[in-house]
């Protein structure tokens, strides 16, 4: 009986979270904004690929952030050196962004922005559960963190429009095959663009642009 509650409720919570992920991505372009919601682990490099595509982008852009973090607000500080208007959203314990989260905090950064990126909390499983609203969901990872990634978070790839593999001037060392992570993702989710980078030195970040449809 307990279980069944529990059930329930978890579905009318995600039924709920689509709906406002909706209301939200319907407010965003309204606002004529373009959006992406950046997922993978701590460290795979969602924020050092924010930076890079701040860079590229701010001419053709007004460029906003929202940062999910549990309690510290060193990527809204990164993102935002680059000119970019950002706004950390602290979840305490919760261990991804949800759509009531984006809702309350879309205001402090949409005002003069065509551009917004989320950074997602640093995690490959719920953040596919709660669309945030982005036009397009990514989600990254990098090869030092093993050659698994993709099989063992299958859901999080099928969400994702376009999956970044990051590090690759690493795989050699980590003796991680890149060509198998592509595959990877193929298989579990033909329709989902991959995009191999090093984000540290910029390769990639054009044919990411263009993955974006930015
Ligand atoms: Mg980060
Ligand atoms: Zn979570």
């Amino acid at each position: 009986m307990h279980k069944i509650v529990d059930l329930a409720s978890e579905e009318s919570l995600l039924a709920h979270n689509r709906e406002l992920a909706e209301k939200i991505n319907k407010q965003l372009k309204e606002r004529g904004i373009r959006s992406v919601d950046v997922m993978g682990a701590i460290g795979s490099g969602k924020t050092t690929i924010l930076e890079k595509l701040s860079e590229r982008l701010k001419d053709r852009y007004r460029i906003g952030a929202l940062a999910g973090d549990l309690t510290t607000t060193i990527d809204a500080d990164r993102i935002g050196a680059h000119g970019v208007k950002t706004f950390q959203i602290n979840t305490g314990k919760e261990c991804h962004l949800d759509a009531h989260f984006i809702s309350h905090a879309v205001d402090k950064v949409s005002e003069d922005i065509d551009l917004l990126f989320i950074e997602n909390v640093g995690n490959l499983i719920c953040p596919a559960d709660f669309p945030l609203g982005a036009d397009k969901r990514m989600v990254v990872i990098s090869v030092t963190e093993g050659p698994y990634m993709v099989k063992k978070h299958p859901y999080i790839f099928r969400e994702a429009d376009v999956a970044v593999i990051n590090k690759k001037d690493l795989a050699e060392p980590m003796q991680v095959s890149v060509k198998q992570l592509k595959e990877d993702v193929k298989t579990i989710s033909p329709g989902t663009r991959v995009v191999i980078m090093c984000a540290r030195t910029g390769e990639g970040i054009e044919e990411l642009i263009l993955a974006l449809e930015l």
